[in-house]
C-alpha cells in the first residue's frame, strides 16, 4: 500500500491534471480538494484510465474537467446515478462521484439515500460550503438557520441537513468527514473510502471564501476525532452530533461485496435489434 507522502512530487499530481485550468474563486476550498483527489489516485497506484469521477452541477462539480481520467460532468443532483450505473455495467473501474452540499443533499437527496441503501461499491465526495455558490449564495439544505443574507435576510428559520446523520441512517457503510485546508488528510479518507468495500461516503468541509468568507475561520474549528471510527452507527451519529467540526472516520462498518449483477451487453447491433422487436 502506498501511503500519503507528506508532500507528493508536484509531477506526479500533475499526471492526473487535466490542462484544462480551474476558474473558482481564488482561495476556494476546492482547491484543496482537487488536491487531495489526485494525491488519493497516486496512492492507490491506478492510472487516470481506470478511474472515473462523475459529478452534477455546481461550483464544486467542475472539478473532473480538472483531472485526465475518466469524468462525467451531469445534470443537476444526478451523479450519483449515473454513478451507480457506471459501475455496475463496469465494476473494473474505480468509480469516485463528487458534488456539493446543493446538488447533493437537496435535488440529489433522493439519490443519496438510496445510494447508501443499494451500497453500490463506490466513493461519494461532497464538498460542504453550507451554500449554493455556483447561484450566488443562496442557502442550502446544510445551511444553518440564522444566516442572515441577500438572499434569505433574517436566515431562513430551517433546521439544516444533517448528511453523516442521514448516510449512517440510510446504511451507508463508511462514513467520514475531512477538511479541504488538510488536503493530506482528506486524501487518506479518500483512499480509505475507495478500498472500502461497499458505498463510502466522505463529506469535506469546504469554504466558499465569496458567499460565506467567514468560513476561511473553520481552520480554527476543526479537529481530528480522539475516538472512532465506531463500529456501530448509533454510536457513530453521537460523535456527529458532539463533534460537528471533527474529522476522520465516524463509521466503518462490515465490508459488504455489491449484489451482482448480469454482465452488461456491450454488442449495440443486438441491443438494437431487441429494441426494434
Ligand atoms: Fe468556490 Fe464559492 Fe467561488 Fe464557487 S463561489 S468557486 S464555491 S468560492
Ligand atoms: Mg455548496
Amino acid at each position: 500500500m502506498n501511503e500519503i507522502a507528506p508532500h507528493v512530487p508536484a509531477a506526479a499530481a500533475e499526471n492526473f491534471r487535466s490542462e484544462v485550468k480551474p476558474i473558482w474563486c481564488p482561495g476556494c476550498g476546492h482547491y484543496g480538494v482537487l488536491a487531495a483527489l489526485t494525491r488519493a489516485f497516486i496512492a492507490l497506484g491506478r492510472p487516470s484510465h481506470e478511474i472515473a469521477v462523475v459529478s452534477g452541477i455546481g461550483c464544486s462539480s467542475r472539478l473532473p474537467a480538472y483531472l485526465t481520467s475518466y469524468g462525467f460532468h451531469g445534470v443537476h443532483g444526478r451523479a450519483l446515478p449515473f454513478a451507480t450505473g457506471l459501475k455496475v455495467a463496469r465494476p473494473e473501474l474505480e468509480v469516485v462521484a463528487i458534488g456539493g452540499d446543493g446538488d447533493g443533499f437537496s435535488i440529489g437527496g433522493n439519490h443519496f439515500l438510496h445510494a447508501c441503501r443499494r451500497n453500490v461499491d463506490m466513493a461519494y465526495v461532497v464538498m460542504d460550503n453550507e451554500v449554493y455558490g455556483m447561484t450566488k449564495g443562496q442557502p442550502s439544505p446544510t445551511t444553518e438557520p440564522d444566516w442572515d443574507s441577500p438572499m434569505a435576510p433574517g436566515g431562513t428559520g430551517f433546521r439544516p441537513f444533517d448528511p453523516l446523520g442521514v448516510a449512517l441512517a440510510a446504511g451507508a457503510g463508511f462514513v467520514a468527514r475531512g477538511f479541504s485546508g488538510d488536503p493530506n488528510g482528506v486524501a487518506r479518507l479518500i483512499v480509505e473510502a475507495i478500498r472500502f468495500e461497499g458505498f463510502a461516503f466522505v463529506e469535506v468541509l469546504s469554504p466558499c471564501v465569496t458567499f460565506r468568507p467567514e468560513e476561511k475561520e473553520w481552520k480554527h474549528a476543526v479537529h481530528p476525532l480522539e475516538a472512532g471510527p465506531a463500529s456501530d452507527p448509533a454510536a457513530a451519529h453521537a460523535l456527529v452530533v458532539h463533534h460537528p467540526f471533527g474529522t476522520g472516520v465516524f463509521y466503518r462498518g462490515t465490508p459488504q461485496p455489491m449484489a451482482k449483477h448480469a454482465a452488461p451487453s456491450a454488442d449495440l447491433a443486438a441491443i438494437e435489434r431487441d429494441f426494434v422487436r
